[in-house]
Order: structure tokens, then sequence, then C-alpha cells
């Protein structure tokens, strides 16, 4: 066999064992986004029962000054009184002021009921936290145990990547830059062995005097079809 073919066979079996690599830590990305996405939900379930503890903190604080200021036009009224002449003035003031009163209980009564529903939302949300926390915890070996693995990977990477570059050392530049070129295209990998006299990647026969240039493994020719190298593997 031709040294250049041979030396380009060597470098796609190198090539070869990178790719398998590549796909195996790109196989452990989906586990890593199903870990995420169970986060990113229980993170938006606390954040939804955050918002309602804060929205009826509000209603709450509005109504507390709601009566505040109904207070004081109470207590407003009631000093009124105790300056006022008139018997109709003062019976105005009087009904003014039972009615000031019953507006306020009904608020009052409000505000316990709003301060009831802070404690039932903050609650609620403490329980969504301490969900998410479980998850969390729950979620630790599976994460450990993805993240060994990318690792152990990530080692055998670097080494395949350092083995096929001093593999690639001694093919001819054009070759390699043939054989690169044709690797960031359609097809997998560069080199196909011809099969039954057609290309072993796409199936097209290929004409016999080009059969007859690689013949016995003298060298390699692209397919005029796919574009792929072909060589002759011995069948
Ligand atoms: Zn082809």
């Amino acid at each position: 066999m031709h040294a250049d073919l041979e030396a380009l066979l060597k470098l796609q079996e190198k090539d070869k064992i990178v790719m398998q690599l590549e796909a195996e830590l790109t196989a452990l990305e989906p586990e890593v986004q199903q870990l995420d996405d169970e986060l990113a939900r229980a993170e938006e379930v606390l954040g939804a029962a955050k918002l309602r503890v804060e929205q009826a903190d509000k209603r709450r604080q509005e109504l507390e000054g709601k009566i505040e200021s109904y207070r004081v036009m109470q207590e407003r009224r009631r000093q009124r009184l105790e300056w006022v002449r008139g018997a109709k003035e003062a019976s105005n003031l009087m009904a003014e002021l039972d009615l000031a009163r019953t507006v306020l209980a009904k608020e009052e009564a409000e505000w316990v009921r709003s301060a009831d529903k802070v404690q039932e939302a903050k609650g609620i949300a403490e329980q969504e936290e301490g969900q998410l926390e479980e998850l969390r915890a729950a979620q630790g070996p599976k994460r450990e145990e993805i993240a060994a693995k990318q690792a152990e990977i990530d080692d055998k990477l670097r080494a395949a990547r350092a083995d096929r570059a001093e593999t690639a050392k001694p093919v001819p530049a054009v070759l390699q830059d043939r054989y690169d070129r044709i690797r960031q295209g359609r097809a997998p990998l560069a080199l196909y062995p011809i099969h039954n006299g057609a290309c072993g990647h796409c199936f097209t026969a290929v004409p016999l005097h080009r059969r007859q240039k690689v013949l016995g493994g003298r060298g390699v020719e692209p397919c005029e079809a796919c574009g792929v190298l072909i060589y002759d593997g011995g069948e």
C-alpha cells in the first residue's frame, strides 16, 4: 500500500476515536438539560409564590394606610364635636362619626383578612423554597456523576486530539488539506474504500480508468459524485 494512503487511513482511525469521544460528550447533554429544566420549573414555581407574598403584603400595607387616614379623619371629627355649638351641626357630626366608624370597622376586618393572606402566602413560599432545596440536594449525586463522566471523556479527548495531531504529521500537506476539507462537508469520513466497483460512501459506480489509478492501494482519487477520497481496499 502506498505510504500516503497508509498515513491517511491511520489519520482517519484517529479521527474516528475523536468523533466517538465527541459523540459521548454530546450524549450527556440531554441529561444535564433535563436536570436544568427540573430546577428551572421549581424556581419558576417559587418565583410565583414569592410574587404572591409581595402582592398580599402590598394589599395589607395599602389597607393600613387607608385605615390610618380614616382614623385621623375620625379624630378630627371628635375634636370638632367638642367645639360645635348648634344641635343640628352636632347631630350631623354624630351621624358622620357613626358612618365613618362602620366604614372603619369594615376596613379593619378586611385588614385582618389581608394579614391572614400574607401569612398563608408566606407559608406556601416557604414550602416551595424547601422543595427547591430538596430538588437541588437530590440532583447533587446525579450532577456529580455526569461531571465525572464529562471530565473523564475530556481527558481522553485531549489525548486523542494530541494523538491525531501526531498522526497527521507524515501526511503530505496538500493531501491533508483535501482530507480536512472533505471532513468539513457532509460526509462523516473523508476516505472510503471502493466496494463492488462503487464509492463506499455514495455507492456511485467508479469508472474503470479511475479504479485502475488506485488499484492495489496505489493512492486515492476523489469520487466524482460525492467528493470523498476513494481507495482500493482490496476487494
Ligand atoms: Zn461517492
